[in-house]
């Protein structure tokens, strides 16, 4: 069995998300099971340096009336075997962002139509033709249009799985430039949307199978679908909810480079020294027994800053410290700065993008906060429960999946969850995790193993996207 996963983003190499996470994980976790898997993905400026390759094809992509040179080059997915091709046009990709500076880039319709369709003549390129493609997001979900208008012809017609990271994100430009992507009407047809095109609706619409990253934000999507709801009850029956692993070559207390002190669930001394340097480092007042809640996000409404943010002084009212690191919306960036003002040496505000400090972060915390909208997957909780800090999230989508509330009679449970989506229902929460952990160190240690001794890798959600790809070919 043969695939081609297309993404957007792969961690390590270009990352605004979980996308790019699970791009890089996912196929190897695949590759081990014996699937002959390649990715595809654009050439960005930030991928330059990171990643050896070599030219192995040129070819021209007709994209809004003109030819597109793409030159396509070959590297290895990060610490693996698996081939990761690099799609390039540098008028599209070469540029400081991976989507916009402040705002998207106008021409998204066009670099993004150029990526689907290139990702399939590369193929035609290599004479390598994959009898699955897995397309990822927005992004790709042009390709059973390429496919559809036989773009490239040897290719013939592959199945076609699509997985969607975020509903929230659906690819939409004014219809009026749909004739950049060179497609024929009757192929456009699902794409439109009104005077829009909507990449992700004709996605919906045109694929094989699709994937919605948690069972439970594959139910949530049909009543609540970002104003997708029509389209993927149409498709009900082809929508499945596989929930994303975490790569534990990159996520694994045990083994972490980036971390001050290394630990394990049976000697958290480790733990317990990246918090006291995550104090020192970032101002805050090095004391062990204070709680360190902490956030590690895209500052985005999805998210649930605006509960943050109502909530926040009496939230630092419990005696707790925060963290927070994140980029994004600057009414969120604004406010997280201006609290580390108002609080300090108890509030520290990082408002960057650092892989390393991410994984900093999650060491050193006590508690991760999520109280998301909706959240398809999450993955920081996932990080969260393997690094020993106790996950507060809103009970939804893939959260909802993976995080229990502690039950102090059974002795059972990961986390602290709450349902409504209210500034007094995380407050609630929030007192409920301050007063175990500052009255009941043993039930909150044995909570925190639990979480650390999950098996939370790939294995078990690539046995399952196996036995999608199986149903694509029968
Ligand atoms: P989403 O894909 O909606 O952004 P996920 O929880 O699925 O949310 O994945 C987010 C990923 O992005 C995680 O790996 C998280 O650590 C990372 N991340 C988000 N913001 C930052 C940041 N400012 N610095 C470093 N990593 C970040």
């Amino acid at each position: 069995m043969r695939v081609l996963f297309v993404s957007s983003e792969v961690a390590s190499l270009a990352k605004t998300g979980g996308l790019a996470d699970v791009a890089l994980a996912l196929p190897k976790a695949l590759h081990e099971l014996g699937i002959e898997i390649a990715v595809v993905m654009p050439k960005y400026r930030a991928v330059n340096g990171k990643a050896e390759m070599a030219e192995v094809a040129r070819f021209s992509v007709p994209i809004a009336g003109e030819e597109k040179e793409c030159i396509a080059y070959q590297g290895t997915l990060p610490n693996s075997e698996v081939p990761i091709y690099f799609v390039s046009h540098d008028p599209y990709f070469d540029r400081p962002e991976l989507y916009g500076e402040g705002s998207e880039y106008e021409d998204a319709l066009e670099r993004f139509a150029f990526f689907s369709r290139a990702s399939l003549e590369l193929c035609d390129a290599l004479g390598w033709y994959p009898d699955i493609i897995h397309a990822n997001d927005w992004h790709a979900a042009l390709i059973p249009a390429y496919l559809a208008d036989r773009v490239a012809p040897a290719l013939g017609q592959p199945k076609t799985l699509l997985t969607i990271h975020n509903l929230g994100y659906q690819g939409v430009s004014a219809w009026d430039k749909a004739y950049v992507t060179e497609l024929s009407p009757e192929a456009l047809i699902p794409y439109q949307q009104g005077n829009r095109i909507n990449l992700l609706k004709g996605g919906i619409l045109g694929v094989d199978l699709i994937n919605a990253v948690s069972p439970t934000y594959a139910k949530e999507i049909l009543v609540e679908g970002a104003g997708l709801e029509s389209e993927l009850q149409a498709r009900a029956d082809s929508i499945f909810g596989v929930i994303n692993g975490v790569d534990v070559d990159v996520w694994n207390p045990k083994t972490d480079a980036q971390l001050w002190a290394t630990y394990d669930q049976s000697d958290l001394r480790g733990k317990a020294q990246n918090k006291k340097l995550l104090q020192q480092e970032l101002g805050l007042n090095v004391d062990p027994s204070v709680p360190v809640f902490s956030v590690i996000s895209r500052l985005a409404d999805q998210k649930g800053f605006d509960i943050i943010m109502q909530a926040f002084d009496r939230m630092m009212e419990q005696g707790i410290q925060f963290v927070l690191l994140g980029t994004g919306a600057a009414e969120y960036e604004e406010f997280f700065t201006e609290a580390q003002g108002r609080y300090p040496g108890r509030v520290a505000s990082m408002i960057t993008f650092s892989e390393q400090w991410a994984h900093r972060i999650e060491a050193s915390a006590d508690v991760f906060l999520m109280p998301s909208h909706y959240e398809p997957c999450g993955l920081n909780q996932l990080y969260s429960l393997l690094y020993g800090t106790v996950p507060l999230v809103r009970a939804t989508g893939g959260l909802k999946d993976t995080v229990f509330e502690l039950d102090l009679l059974a002795d059972t449970g990961n986390g602290f969850l709450f349902e409504e989506r209210s500034a007094e229902a995380f407050l609630d929460t929030v007192s409920r995790a301050v007063d175990v952990y500052s009255h009941q160190p043993e039930a909150w240690n044995r909570m925190l193993k639990r979480g650390m001794s999950a098996d939370l890798s790939w294995g078990s959600s690539a046995k399952q996207y196996q036995a999608l790809y199986q149903r694509l070919m029968c």
